[in-house]
């Protein structure tokens, strides 16, 4: 039986590089995207019968619904093996706070949090269908410790990762749920062609990273991967960071 996956924000960066990476371990990849372009060179990379692609924006309760009704179109009677959501708002600065409009928060609350409510309501009944499904969300290290000004990003990583235990408890045996905590993942090279750069890291920026360098977009999907064959982990946070986030720092 083929594996099947959903990636949300599949069109550039971390969701990208999993989609390529599912896609070579053989599996059938829907990648979903609010950008267009984005998501055409992705069907210009993937050979069309292993791969969807649809224009979705999933903050949008009726664009998910439309998307999910044609990836259960594209799926038939197989299931759904893994969804990933992994679409977000990858700039966390939001400004101070007396400046920050309901609007704007509400952006940054969408596009992540409630995402990924909508997608797991809506593959819900194709994930159910797979033995040993898994939905695995993509929070951020930001839902632990923060820097100034950033108040949306991290409040909505914090609720992502509190939907995570809540949604493993109601949703297994069937269905495990997970987070992945990426720390600073360099996605330059993982553009699409008009916005992609070379990443230009300095010394100090490798020091600070006990595993001697900055994260790529592959090590997250290899931790998808992983967890995917975990079966005994569920409504766990999964820390990818090159242990940046347990070094001890002294203000000198
Ligand atoms: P990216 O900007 O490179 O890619 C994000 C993709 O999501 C884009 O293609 C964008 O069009 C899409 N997207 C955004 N909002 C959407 C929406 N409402 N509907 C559909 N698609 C949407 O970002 P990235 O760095 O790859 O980040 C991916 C995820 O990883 C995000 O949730 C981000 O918060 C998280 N993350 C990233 C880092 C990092 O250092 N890159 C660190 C921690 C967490």
């Amino acid at each position: 039986m083929d594996r099947t996956i959903v990636i949300t924000g599949g069109g550039a960066g971390i969701g990208r590089a999993t989609a390529l990476h599912f896609h070579g371990l053989g599996w059938r990849v829907a990648v979903l995207d609010v950008d267009r372009d984005a998501l055409e060179e992705m069907s210009d990379i993937l050979p069309a019968e292993r791969c969807l692609t649809v224009a979705c924006d999933v903050g949008r309760e009726s664009q998910v619904k439309r998307a999910f009704a044609r990836i259960s179109g594209w799926l038939g009677d197989m299931p759904l093996t893994c969804l990933v959501n992994n679409a977000g708002i990858a700039d966390p600065y939001c400004g101070p706070l007396e400046k920050l409009e309901l609007d704007d928060w509400q952006r940054w609350i969408d596009a992540s949090m409630t995402a990924a409510f909508l997608c797991t309501r809506e593959a819900l009944p194709l994930l159910r269908r797979a033995e040993g499904a898994c939905v695995v969300n993509i929070s951020s290290t930001r839902s632990l410790m923060s820097e100034p000004e950033t108040f949306a990003y991290a409040a909505a990583k914090g609720g992502l990762d509190a939907l995570t235990h809540a949604l493993a408890v109601s949703l297994g045996p069937a269905v495990r749920v997970n987070s992945i905590l990426p720390g600073w993942i360099e996605t330059g090279s993982w553009q699409k062609a008009a916005e992609r750069r070379e990443p230009r890291q300095s010394a100090a920026d490798r020091q600070q990273h006990p595993a001697g360098r900055v994260g790529r977009p592959e090590d997250v999907a290899g931790a998808i991967e992983w967890l995917v064959g975990a079966g005994f982990v569920t409504g766990q946070r999964i820390v990818v960071d090159g242990g940046m986030t347990v070094r001890m720092i002294y203000v000198e």
